[in-house]
């Protein structure tokens, strides 16, 4: 048993956990980072198999904070590519574009369904005008915006894959901020009198990409930590030790070796209601309930490596029937060359599952034999062109926004804000639906909250002119 002390201690080592801990090395701040992963990354980490790499999940990197993009750039310099971002929604044989185009929805599937479409739009819009929809899941939404034909065509399938839910039961806060760029007036207007298409406020057609992969801005991110501060791998925290009012120190666990370490500030990104459990002395029954209510929805990772130069000439294809049993593909070498050896490419599909159900419960090779037919089936791939296939399995992947969610979540943040000297960041940690992006601005944040002696729990997305302002400094 080894004990040691630090000013900060950091609980993660995704982009959130390493995004606090460089800005606080940056500042000569005393700090150590503790990552149970082999590597850093955790979500957005890059696997390498053989002379292949891919991303769990491609990886776009995107913001809207210039701050944040400078300090992206001054990190990766040269490593950073420019990639077009073109990709498509396959459904019924057709591709759609992604994100859904109005116009491309409504005539995409011939007149016999762009009339049932516009017929239900203007029924919704009178029923809308009539009596106010209350809005409560996905589903109340997205009818009340597009119409029930809409939401049964391009939403309801895609959804239920994706959340494991049926979309009456999925809250309306995930999906309102996913499309709120799309409108179906708009498009019918632009159809009727041909003026000029306008963009949906969400596409992007470029992004930023390591040439080695999304996993670099981590490891880069690790390496100017390490210059001044230890960031341990494979090393869990286990017990989170605390007086009420302050947490003194954390238990950690690693293949070796066990020990304490003490610190006056703590942030942690690890998954909200893992924090709570590890919480010693326990937390109050009420709070721990509240935990047990709040899920998470895990993924499956299923890379397919051939022995041809490309599949596909797409960013990524989402599939959306339920007869298809991924949620999305992507292909490495559209994103950067150096993700693939000369003519070979690698196809990484995307299983929603929750962990311990019966996806999560396949063995490998059911998935591997699955996924190369479903892809053989729909014509990217031949089987005889397979060489190799990797399977990762992702816990706790995308936090689950149950309709009634947030009573729960309240109860957990309250909990947690009694304790002066502790900060939640992150995906997992806030049970926010955060990018990268916003994952690193909440890191960013609560690295300058110490170092400026302040005690607030800021949401990154909603505090835009602090974080600009932070940036400034
Ligand atoms: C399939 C998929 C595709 C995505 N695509 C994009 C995209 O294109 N663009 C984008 O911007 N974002 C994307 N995201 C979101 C992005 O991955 C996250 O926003 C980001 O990685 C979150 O970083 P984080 O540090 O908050 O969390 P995490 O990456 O989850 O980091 C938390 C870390 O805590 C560690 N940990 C857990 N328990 C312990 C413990 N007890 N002790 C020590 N360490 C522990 C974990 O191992 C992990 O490394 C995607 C996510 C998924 C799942």
């Amino acid at each position: 048993m080894y004990r040691e002390k630090h000013s900060v201690v950091v609980l993660g080592g995704g982009v959130a956990g390493l995004s606090a801990g460089y800005v606080l090395s940056g500042a000569g701040a005393d700090m150590v980072l503790c990552e149970r992963g082999p590597t850093v990354g955790g979500l957005s980490r890059t696997v390498v198999h053989g002379d292949f790499r891919f991303d769990l999940g491609g990886h776009r990197f995107f913001t809207k904070n210039e701050h944040l993009e400078k300090l992206l750039k001054d990190l990766m310099g040269e490593e950073f590519v420019v990639t077009p971002r073109s990709s498509k929604i396959y459904l019924r044989g057709l591709y759609f574009d992604y994100p859904l185009k109005p116009a491309n929805a409504l005539f995409g599937l011939g007149i016999g369904t762009t009339a049932r479409i516009i017929l239900d739009y203007a029924y919704q819009k009178i029923k809308n005008i009539l009596f106010k929809p209350k809005i409560v899941s996905l589903e109340d939404w997205v009818t009340s915006n597009f119409g029930r034909t809409m939401f049964n065509l391009y939403f309801k399938e895609y959804s239920e894959k994706v959340w494991g839910l049926p979309c009456d039961r999925i809250s309306e806060e995930w999906v309102a901020t996913r499309i709120k760029g799309l409108s179906l007036t708009v498009a019918i207007k632009d159809a009727l009198f041909k003026s000029k298409s306008r963009k949906v406020a969400t596409l992007i057609e470029r992004f930023l990409y390591p040439e080695l992969g999304i996993g670099r801005i981590s490891d880069r991110f690790r390496e100017e930590i390490e210059k001044v501060n230890p960031v341990y791998t494979g090393c869990s925290a286990v017990q989170v030790n605390h007086d009420g009012e302050r947490i003194k120190s954390v238990d950690i666990m690693s293949e070796r070796s066990e020990g304490t370490v003490e610190g006056s500030q703590f942030i942690s990104s690890i998954p909200l209601t893992h924090l709570v459990a590890m919480l010693e002395p326990k937390a109050p029954a009420d709070v721990i309930r509240a935990t047990k209510e709040l899920r998470y929805r895990s993924t499956i990772i299923v890379v397919i490596m051939i022995d041809m130069d490309r599949a596909t000439d797409l960013t990524w294809i989402y599939f959306p029937e339920k007869k298809i049993p991924f949620g999305r593909i992507h292909e490495p070498k559209n994103w950067s060359k150096f993700m693939a050896p000369m003519g070979k490419t690698a196809v990484v599909a995307e299983y929603f599952c929750f962990e311990n159900d019966d996806t999560w419960k396949k063995q490998d090779h059911e998935l591997v034999i699955g996924t190369i037919k479903t892809l053989a089936g729909l014509g990217f791939i031949k089987k005889e062109d397979v060489l190799d296939s990797s399977v990762v399995r992702i816990r706790k992947a995308y936090p689950l926004f149950e309709v009634g969610y947030e009573k729960n979540y309240e109860r957990i943040i309250d909990y947690l804000q009694t304790f002066e000297n502790l900060q939640v960041i992150g995906r997992g940690g806030m049970f926010k639906y955060y990018n990268m992006d916003h994952a690193m601005e909440s890191g960013i944040k609560a690295a300058r909250n110490i170092m400026e002696g302040r005690h607030e729990t800021l949401e990154a997305d909603q505090k835009k002119e602090y974080m600009e302002e932070i940036y400034r400094k």
